[in-house]
């Protein structure tokens, strides 16, 4: 859109385009009417407005079945209202628990944001001691058996969702800056996350540089971390930037820090969309 109005202003410095955003038809602070102006605001190409979609066993967050219907009705109210200003996208970011249809939505994010383990579900990232609790309770304190059955079901999560785009890979490091509670040099950790990695490649879809846990003041770098960007570029993967904000003020939030990673074949599945 704007193209041509603002010679300085380069499209390919970085895309102007966050897919990865919540409104309050889930956790989100803003209505998806606030988040679209806001996107105007910021000169955004694409807003993509996204609903937790619902998991049977924890409501809390997400949107009930009818809500995310309610959902698509005002998305498609404000596509064409703003059409021609920006182009505004539904999206689901499909838990890997879901039992919601998203069909209807434009695009899915994959996530995963419980452990399974013997029929209990356990947040992933809820804080930092419910996560210590439940490594301790569960693997007995080894961090690295937590990340391998995490990593088992991350690989899993195209395959299962049908995403379009894979969420906060390694999500299970929201509490770990500076490597506090475990390491993620370890080879154990390593060697999990990068088949999970290759399970992912084959399907072709782009990685989430995802920065929701930098603007929320528990990171100081997105989801994945620099070591498992750089395997997935060796193996082939791409990436797009996503904030994952969950109010109009973090829309596109640490993008110009990572755009150099952000590639262009990303967001190649966009086009042709309405
Ligand atoms: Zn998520
Ligand atoms: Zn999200």
């Amino acid at each position: 859109m704007k193209k041509g109005s603002e010679p300085s202003e380069n499209r390919a410095a970085f895309p102007r385009i966050d897919l990865h955003t919540h409104s309050v038809f889930c956790d989100g602070k803003n209505t998806p009417e606030e988040m679209v102006r806001a996107a105007i605001e910021r000169r955004m190409e694409v807003i993509g407005i996204c609903v937790h979609s619902h998991t049977p066993h924890d409501e809390s967050y997400c949107a009930s079945l009818a809500g995310m219907r309610d959902f698509l009705t005002e998305m498609r109210r404000l596509k064409e209202k703003y059409a021609g200003r920006i182009r505004v996208l539904a999206g689901a970011e499909q838990d890997l628990f879901s039992d919601a249809d998203i069909s209807d939505f434009d695009y899915a994010i994959g996530s995963v944001h419980y452990l399974k383990l013997g029929g209990t579900y356990y947040e992933v990232d809820h804080s930092a001691d419910y996560f210590r609790e439940t490594v301790e309770k569960r693997f007995g304190g080894d961090y690295n058996a937590f990340a391998e059955q995490y990593f088992e079901e991350v690989s899993t999560v195209l395959a299962v969702t049908k995403a379009d785009v894979v969420g906060h890979l390694d999500l299970l490091t929201i509490f770990n800056e500076g490597g506090k509670l475990f390491d993620e040099g370890d080879p154990r950790y390593l060697k999990a996350a990068k088949a999970c990695i290759d399970r992912l490649i084959p399907y072709g879809k782009p990685f989430e540089i995802n920065t929701g846990a930098m603007h929320r003041g528990y990171r100081t770098g997105p989801y994945p971390s620099p070591a498992l960007r750089s395997y997935i570029r060796e193996k082939g993967g791409c990436f797009l930037l996503s904030s994952d904000a969950h109010s109009a003020d973090r829309l596109m939030y640490g993008f110009e820090a990572f755009q150099e990673a952000a590639d262009e074949a990303a967001y190649g599945w966009l086009d042709g969309w309405n």
